[in-house]
């Protein structure tokens, strides 16, 4: 069998950022709202700096404009409040990513739940999962839908076409990756089955998906004897392993090489999902500027 192929999401996030930056440039030719990107990072964590910048980075180097707040570690739960409420009243701001993980003295709930959901670029908020959890079949995602399972949905699509009847398993059932993943891809017509760490004999249940998405963060678990012949294999994992060089280097939740040799699609790590979840970001900044602005869903 000749060897899975690629699925790049390098290159498709390059073309879904064109796509966002042309849309940008369209609404403000239009008359509309100059989408407005605002980024909350409590505490100094190094990795959190670094994704909060390259979105910033990212959001104006589209044609939006961008707003960082940088707030001390020892940031209190009442003062984070009141600059979501602030973002919330702006109306220069469309979109609010409060970074994750939060230090331990804040409750994450608490500061998700009061973010305009309308503004919720993440998708978080508990009104937005709602939305995704009983979307129709097909229904337009008209509402802001989390950034990673929003990207592996595109990549399945734009290597697969139609999903329709494919049988689909997801491994890992978290709120951020497994759970959404399983709803977009029940909206487009998919048989789901969820998966995590308690599914007996996982590896018959993986050898069962014409798609299998694995998001458990756990370094090449998913072995090639796992994956059904001609599958889509789709890895959302992100582990760091030493090199004898003394180095590090980024590996995911697939064994690769192995699903290669199976599979009859694979997403590679790095330059597969990863690259998906800022472009997404920043598509999801632009729909919530187009709806704020009256005009219609463009997928
Ligand atoms: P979580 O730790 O929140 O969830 C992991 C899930 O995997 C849980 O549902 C857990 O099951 C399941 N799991 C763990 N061990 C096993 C096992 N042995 N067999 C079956 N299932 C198992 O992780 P996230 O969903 O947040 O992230 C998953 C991976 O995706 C990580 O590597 C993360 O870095 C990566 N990621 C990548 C992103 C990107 O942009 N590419 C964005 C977000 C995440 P249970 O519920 O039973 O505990």
């Amino acid at each position: 069998m000749a060897d899975a192929k690629l699925i790049d999401g390098k290159a498709f996030a390059g073309g879904l950022r064109q796509r966002v930056g042309a849309g940008v440039a369209d609404l403000i030719a239009k008359g509309g709202p100059k989408p407005g990107l605002a980024t909350v990072l409590v505490g100094a964590d190094p990795a959190s700096q670094v994704y909060v910048r390259s979105k910033g980075k990212l959001a104006v180097e589209l044609g939006m404009a961008s707003f960082d707040h940088q707030l001390p570690e020892n940031t209190t739960e009442a003062e984070l409040l009141a600059v979501v409420a602030q973002l919330n009243a702006d109306p220069t701001v469309n979109g609010i990513l409060v970074q994750l993980p939060l230090p331990r003295h804040i409750d994450t709930a608490k500061v998700l739940i009061a973010i305009d959901p309308a503004k919720d670029v993440d998708g978080f908020h508990p009104v937005n999962v709602g939305r995704l959890g009983s979307i129709a079949p097909g229904a337009p995602l008209d509402f802001p839908v989390p950034c990673t399972p929003l990207g592996v949905s595109m990549l399945l699509q734009d290597a697969l076409g139609s999903l329709s009847g494919l049988n689909a398993v997801i491994v890992g059932r978290s709120n951020l990756v497994g759970r959404p993943v399983a709803q977009l891809l029940l909206r487009a017509d998919c048989t789901v089955t969820i998966t995590h760490s308690r599914t007996r004999d996982l590896p018959a249940v993986c050898r069962q998906a014409d798609i299998l998405v694995v998001a458990i963060g756990k370094t090449e678990f998913v072995k090639g004897g796992w994956i059904k012949p001609g599958a889509a294999v789709v890895d959302v994992g992100i582990n760091r392993i030493p090199t004898p060089e003394g180095k590090s280097r980024l590996v995911g939740d697939v064994a690769f090489a192995e699903a290669q040799k199976v599979a009859g699609y694979v997403t590679p790590v790095p330059g597969g999902v990863g690259p998906m979840t800022v472009a997404c970001l920043m598509y999801n900044t632009l729909q919530a500027t187009r709806r704020v602005a009256g005009l219609p869903f463009v997928a």
